[in-house]
């Protein structure tokens, strides 16, 4: 089978070298190696994160790290805030595990305003906040500093970011933001491919997980957080993906360097932006377009199936629109490994296509 380059918002290309080092032999969970490997993913991930706070890994993919937030975080209210599917989806979980919650929700197109969170957050109702920063579905980054400013005023308020499709990509500042909790999958800007989850979790998240009442043991922070002690996960992890981790973050923070990767990122976003204002028009409102993925408005009434049809013969892959924007929109994701020759290409590609001139 040819292999079609990733062009989509997870999973994304995964580089040769880490799919040799996934194949390393396998080692015992609760061995010495094993520890060493949890450790050294704990050092270079909090470098990453720009935090000294704790970090989980999870046996799940990052939803499943979503559901650990507010089961172990929310004492009284929670307040998700949607613009999307995937910020939709949070909300979703924590009706669905019974914990109060309301939905500060606002059209997908449209950016989450620190003002808004501050109008609910007066009211005294919340004690936790649920924001996706990057939202795949839409391609739109929420403006993550001037909220993560509004929450950290109110003392009692614990602040969880999903940064599934930015982690990686996009610096994030864990504790000069003031963040609790802030998740991702391994699919996404990693490029890598799926299976855990990570995520930085503070100290008073850690404490309030136990005056929570317990409502799972696959999720549960005080049963993780025993066994974080020890180096070690309380589930059998996917060993493969964090050999694979590990090398990457070295290959991130020591080889590429991390300042350059964001700007690559930030690069490729440019490129990609300045084609879809050409050609066609950009989804979410200006200013919040996303670093890692491009969500294009389909002005043109292109057949997106049929652009991605003729796309895979040259071997490469994109993404439809999410959910109710499908063919309305398709998504270019920039992110991971990629770089900007590749996404000039499959640019050039697409003109030809289209005969875009
Ligand atoms: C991909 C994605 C998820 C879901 O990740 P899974 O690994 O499929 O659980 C959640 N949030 C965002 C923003 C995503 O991009």
């Amino acid at each position: 089978m040819r292999h079609h380059k990733l062009f989509t918002p997870g999973p994304t290309e995964v580089r040769e070298e880490m799919l040799q080092v996934l194949s390393t032999p396998q080692i015992h969970h609760r061995s010495k190696e094993f520890s060493q490997l949890y450790d050294s993913i704990q050092e270079k991930m909090k470098k990453l994160l720009y935090t000294e706070n704790t970090i989980f890994v999870f046996a799940s993919s990052s939803t499943g790290a979503m559901e650990s937030a507010v089961i172990n975080g929310v004492k009284k209210k929670c307040l998700n805030c949607v613009n999307g599917a995937f910020s939709k989806r949070w909300h979703q979980i924590t009706q669905m595990n019974g914990i109060e919650c309301d939905a500060l929700e606002v059209e997908w197109n449209k950016a989450i305003k620190p003002e808004m969170v501050k109008e609910k957050l007066d009211t005294g109702e919340y004690d936790a906040v649920t924001l996706v920063f990057n939202e795949t579905s839409v391609g739109l980054m929420n403006p993550l500093k001037e909220i993560a400013n509004v929450v950290r005023r109110y003392d009692d308020v614990f602040l969880f970011v999903d940064a599934v499709s930015a982690m990686g990509g996009v610096k994030i500042e864990v504790d000069k933001l003031g963040i609790d909790m802030c998740l991702a999958g391994l699919q996404k800007c990693f490029g890598l491919p799926s299976g855990p989850a990570v995520a930085s979790v503070s100290e008073r998240l850690l404490e309030r997980a136990k005056e929570v009442p317990s409502r799972s043991y696959y999720f549960n922070f005080n049963i993780m957080y025993k066994y974080h002690q020890r180096s070690q996960t309380p589930v059998t992890p996917p060993i493969p993906q964090l050999f694979a981790l590990d090398a990457q973050l070295d290959y991130i923070i020591n080889e590429e360097g991390m300042e350059k990767r964001f700007a690559r990122h930030e690069k490729m976003a440019k490129v990609v932006q300045e084609w879809a204002r050409k050609y066609f028009d950009i989804y979410p409102e200006k200013g919040y377009e996303s670093k890692t993925l491009t969500c294009i408005k389909n002005t043109r009434n292109i057949s997106v199936k049929e652009l991605n049809e003729e796309l895979m013969k040259y071997h490469m892959r994109i993404s439809n629109g999410y959910g109710p924007l499908k063919e309305q929109t398709f998504r270019i994701a920039h992110m991971g490994d990629l770089n900007v020759q590749d996404i000039k290409g499959l640019l050039a590609v697409i003109n030809d296509i289209l005969q875009l001139e």
